[in-house]
């Protein structure tokens, strides 16, 4: 098992100021599933009660030492404005078109922060203030199909993932964490730290505060005239996207509303890769999950994740408490 650390005060502070854009956040279990033996993540509360716990230093503290695992979100819905903008990797040759879309950033002045990860990596970029989460993600998709990188979704089952994955939230919503990056992943039972400084928390950020941060300026600048691509959006080009389940009330949850992964019929359900699964690298075949064709309330993932990973993983958590 990894080693704990001791993460000074100047430490902590320093990582709150670089990634923390709300106190929502989620905890890995540290005990894996018994069915799919995977360490999910979960969204800690009061003892008790139904609300939420809060993201503090102290938080971040025990993070950082490695005595427990956080995610962080990263669009606030109060501003719809993101601190960073982390790009996810994780299939074969993935590190490779990380490097390069690394390369062509800083051909933007842009420095990007390449973290390993179990299989691939996370590339970070930073910003001098909270930027529209929206025009990050025209910039990183614009840049990405330029470069005819992968984008996971869209048809695609692998791919670049990009945080955030929401152009906005409505209050009470989260949309999608990442680990947090320098803490232990439970999974994988270690460290995985970023390229280009020593393996010490302390090396570490102060490496990362001396990366030249991307301006408001610059994104708009960057990002003019310019809008996601669609088949970038996980819209169907065909339109098959209509709800065969159309009893709305603006309150229900329609799995299929938030699925952009193709759909199969197979008997009485529709067939798709598990986001819940999809998440953890796992799913591959993009069938562990079946949703009734008749009344799509009603879903299943065959690994044995709940109803809660999945609504977790599609950024639709099954209770909303509005903490921004
Ligand atoms: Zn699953």
């Amino acid at each position: 098992m990894e080693q704990l650390l001791k993460a000074g005060p100047e430490v902590v502070r320093d990582y709150f100021r670089l990634f923390v854009n709300r106190r929502a956040f989620t905890i890995q279990s540290k005990k894996p599933h018994a069915e799919s033996g995977r360490h999910y993540y979960f969204r800690p509360k009061e003892r008790g009660t139904e609300n939420p716990v809060s993201l503090t230093l102290d938080t971040l503290k025990q993070h950082l030492e490695g005595a427990i695992t956080v995610a962080l979100y990263a669009l606030n819905p109060s501003t719809q404005r993101c601190k960073w903008v982390a790009i996810d990797a994780d299939y074969k040759d993935s590190m490779e078109d990380l490097l390069k879309l690394q390369y062509y950033l800083s051909a933007d002045h842009v420095e990007a922060a390449l973290e390993m990860s179990k299989r691939g990596g996370h590339l970070w970029i930073f910003f001098e203030r909270p930027l529209l989460a929206r025009e990050c993600r025209i910039y990183i998709y614009d840049l990405a199909l330029r470069l005819k990188v992968p984008v996971k979704g869209a048809g695609l089952a692998e791919g670049i993932e990009v945080f955030p994955k929401h152009d906005e939230l409505k209050t009470g919503e989260f949309g999608n964490a990442i680990r947090g990056p320098l803490g232990i992943h439970r999974g994988a039972k270690r460290r995985f730290w970023f390229y280009g400084a020593d393996y010490t928390l302390e090396q570490q950020m102060a490496f990362l505060k001396r990366l030249r941060q991307m301006t408001e300026d610059e994104l708009r600048r960057f990002t003019a005239g310019k809008s996601i691509p669609d088949e970038l959006m996980g819209r169907r080009q065909n339109g098959d996207r209509v709800r065969v389940f159309s009893r709305s009330n603006g309150r229900d949850f329609h799995i299929l509303d938030h699925i952009s992964t193709p759909l199969r019929k197979v008997g009485r359900n529709y067939v798709t890769r598990c986001p819940a699964c999809a998440g953890e690298g796992h799913d591959r075949g993009g069938d562990n999950l079946a949703v009734r064709i008749e009344d799509p309330r009603f879903y299943k993932c065959w690994a044995g994740c709940t109803k809660e990973m999945i609504r977790e993983a599609l950024g639709c958590p099954i209770r909303f408490r509005a903490s921004a």
